[in-house]
């Protein structure tokens, strides 16, 4: 199919008609000239495909399908392959039923934990989150099926989501709101591109020019269309001049009108929107030519999947005295609601229509001796004494008492956020009474967002299920029965407190302006600034083995910055059980004069290990490693100096460490003028010969030496000092009178002129 002589037989109405939806769910069909309709559909992690009645707010039923488990449990499994899975066992139901792209990942960034929609985020960190996007885009399109990344961009609170005003330095957009966008762009090309409902530093993000066309097309060289979020056009006509192609849903013909009229009147350039239907028209061809119905699905085979790949995201909190694993021997209590109601998904455009469920009481049911209590109401807040006290009975008669709560669906939602981070009160009171009577009491978390835990010294053992799909019930009696040793990690920092967060006294902004005061402090790279002590940091996580360190080694001690640096480690499993490891390396700038966090993660591997095997892991870092975002070049840029290579267990808890020196190639321009300081001037060599006259000068102006009664010494270290903070134009003053206005002025162009 040309589609470009397509686009030229069409006419101008029926081009601006194929830039929005159908209706909900499709793009337009222009029949007289065999271009097909075809067909997005919600997701990600099971599919919403609605076949009468659309809505984006999960409103109207959808088909059954299978739940794997949510962004924020995938993420925490810190596993490439694991995620790519998912992605492939998506790609094959869209292609049974006919679907051109899956509206997701969805890869924004966790600013704060309280974001009604981080269940569907991956992470507080760009690599992970960058890393988790490009396997799952890479899975799904593996079976010629597209994604759209979304919400881009900068879309981090659901509160006044289609009129905030997301304010960010450019720094920080750079460093932590962009780049899960940018590495899954580069590395797996994603088919399309949802934009966000927000505005990015005043621009609608449909209609930011340099969002959607400079950034995304020029820089990083996407290739697909770009969709609006659902109902997040603003102006139709500025957003085709900005590289929104596709607006969805559909404005009933409305803004179809508004673009021919502006092609008529002169105001839009009409080869733009040609350009808006090649590309719609690229990625749906993309899929008609390849489009596999007969593509089987086996829904039982992805259920038993989605519960295998559920247990390898689960993280193991806290295992005092070896709690777990359970023993088929031991009396067990099974209490809370949830474990009979499993909560495994989120609400809003991602909630699915689930095919069947797998609860942990549908197999705990089984075990001999096992006894269960409600302990409280889920749609409920307050504590219920009669439901209190079964629990306590029950607790109390058994060996260990497993309690599984979490955060109810009306706590965590698209669309809104949450308001605070504890669990509903009846939940937090059963833990307590439960563990008041039997101190084997072990927790189970079903939730899609970090909770404060004021119990946590009370219970034995703790176990974050996250949201983990609808086998996920399945999986945790896996886990908690050792079938599975437990090997996720927190892709986010659990804080003691909301307020301990960074964005806290700024998050949700005022009105509609949101601004990031924060900058790059977000999660881990504020707490560890801070020395702060969290709950659980980010990357962290136990196993029911152990795992040793050693042999860090690197390819070289200096390297510059167009280098690559070979980083490999060996790591043993010194437990009596397989498990497996998550490696992370993390890179500290040392001695930065730029205010940077203390380390960023830039490498993980996940290993499995059998019991004393050892493997080696390999890294390999180049300048983004080591980069940060400068705003003079805009560009990123390194630093000369030492970097610390440290392989962690998590951000707080580094195993080895080793530093590599890092050589700038790319000299910053100099752009010293006469109210540089001297502490600025003297950092470059150059300029440091070309002032030593006048700091010579300076001396004799201070008096240098010791006063003719030795009471009044300069030293030199005090000169150098005092001068350090001096602006060069105050030589004209303190140069004893031996320099003048048109000399420094000289100075500066020498100095900026220097080789
Ligand atoms: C959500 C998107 C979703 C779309 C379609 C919007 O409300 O923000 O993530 O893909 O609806 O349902």
């Amino acid at each position: 199919m040309d589609i470009k002589r397509i686009v030229s037989k069409m006419t101008l109405e029926e081009k601006a008609g194929l830039l929005s939806g159908l209706d909900f769910w499709h793009t337009k069909p222009v029949e007289r000239l065999g271009v097909k309709s075809c067909m997005v559909s919600d997701g990600p992690y099971g599919l919403r495909k609605q076949d009468e009645s659309a809505d984006h707010m999960s409103i109207n039923e959808s088909i059954k399908v299978v739940c794997f488990p949510t962004g924020c449990a995938t993420a925490a499994s810190f596993d490439r392959d694991l995620i790519r899975t998912i992605g492939e066992a998506i790609g094959d139901a869209c292609q049974h039923e006919k679907l051109s792209v899956v509206l997701g990942p969805a890869v924004n960034i966790k600013r704060s934990p309280l974001c009604g929609r981080n269940f569907e985020y991956y992470s507080e960190d760009p690599y992970l989150a960058g890393e988790a996007a490009t396997s799952f885009i890479q899975g799904v399109q593996s079976r010629n099926v597209g994604t759209s990344i979304k919400h881009f961009a900068c879309n981090n609170q659901e509160y006044r989501r289609m009129s905030s005003n997301s304010v960010v330095d450019e720094r920080t957009l750079r460093e932590i709101y962009l780049p899960a966008f940018e590495t899954a762009v580069k590395r797996a090309k994603p088919w399309t591109v949802m934009c966000s409902y927000n505005r990015i530093n005043g621009t609608y993000a449909c209609e930011n020019r340099w969002l959607l066309t400079e950034l995304l097309r020029n820089e990083w060289g996407f290739d697909g269309y770009v969709m609006s979020d659902w109902g997040a056009t603003d102006d139709r006509v500025e957003s085709v001049k900005a590289g929104l192609d596709l607006e969805m849903p559909a404005s009933g013909g409305q803004n179809d009108q508004r673009v021919v009229k502006a092609v008529r009147e002169g105001r839009l350039d009409e080869k733009l929107v040609d350009l808006c239907c090649e590309r719609i028209l690229t990625v749906n061809q993309r899929y008609l030519e390849h489009a596999k119905p007969e593509t089987p699905w086996n829904k039982q085979a992805q259920h038993e999947l989605a519960r295998k790949l559920a247990a390898d995201c689960m993280v193991l909190l806290k295992n005092d005295n070896f709690l777990l694993p359970l023993s088929k021997e031991q009396k067990i209590a099974v209490i809370g609601k949830f474990a009979r109601q499993l909560r495994f998904q989120g609400g809003g455009s991602s909630h699915i229509n689930f095919n069947q469920l797998t609860c942990a009481w549908d197999e705990l049911a089984a075990c001999p001796g096992v006894i269960y209590a409600d302990g409280y109401d889920i749609e409920k807040d307050e504590p219920d004494e009669q439901m209190l006290a079964a629990a306590e009975a029950a607790a109390a008669k058994a060996e260990v008492a497993v309690v599984f709560v979490g955060l109810p669906d009306r706590y965590e939602s698209e669309g809104y956020d949450r308001r605070h981070m504890r669990m509903p009160e009846n939940q937090e009171t059963l833990i307590e009474r439960v563990a008041a009577v039997n101190p084997n009491t072990v927790v189970v978390l079903y939730n899609g967002a970090p909770i404060e835990m004021p119990w946590l010294d009370d219970v034995g053992a703790v176990l974050e299920a996250y949201l983990g799909g609808q086998a996920a019930g399945g999986a945790t009696v896996d886990v908690l029965y050792g079938k599975v040793n437990p090997s996720g990690r927190l892709p986010e920092s659990f804080p003691a407190c909301r307020k301990d967060n960074s964005s806290y006294p700024w998050y949700g902004g005022e009105k509609d302006t949101a601004e990031y005061r924060e900058g790059v402090f977000v999660g881990y790279r504020w707490y560890d600034k801070k020395h702060m002590p969290v709950l659980f940091p980010f990357g962290y996580g136990l196993s029911y083995t152990n795992f040793q360190y050693s042999n860090l080694c690197l390819s070289a001690e200096e390297i510059k910055d167009t280098d690559t640096l070979a980083v490999s480690v060996d790591v043993t499993n010194t437990g009596s059980v397989a498990g497996k490891e998550v490696v992370q390396l993390y890179v500290a700038d040392r001695e930065s004069t730029v205010i940077r966090p203390v380390r960023e993660l830039k490498g993980f591997q996940k290993v499995a290990l059998e019991p004393g095997q050892t493997k080696t892991v390999h890294f390999t870092l180049s300048k983004r490693a080591f980069a940060y975002w400068n705003t003079e070049i805009h560009d990123w840029h390194v630093e000369t100096g030492a970097f610390g290579i440290q392989i962690a267990r998590c951000s707080r808890d580094i195993a080895l460490e080793q530093n590599v020196n890092v050589l700038s190639t790319v000299p910053l321009p100099r752009k010293a003028t006469l109210n540089s300081i001297f502490a600025d001037l003297l950092e470059d060599p150059k300029a440091a010969e070309i002032l030593k006259p006048m700091i010579d000068m300076f001396k004799q102006g201070m008096g240098a030496g010791e006063s003719a009664d030795g009471s009044n010494t300069i030293t030199d270290d005090m000169l150098q000092a005092l001068i350090a903070f001096m602006p060069l134009r105050s030589m004209i003053s303190f140069a004893n009178g031996q320099i003048n206005y048109d000399d420094l002025v000289k100075l500066v162009e020498k100095i900026n002129e220097a080789e």
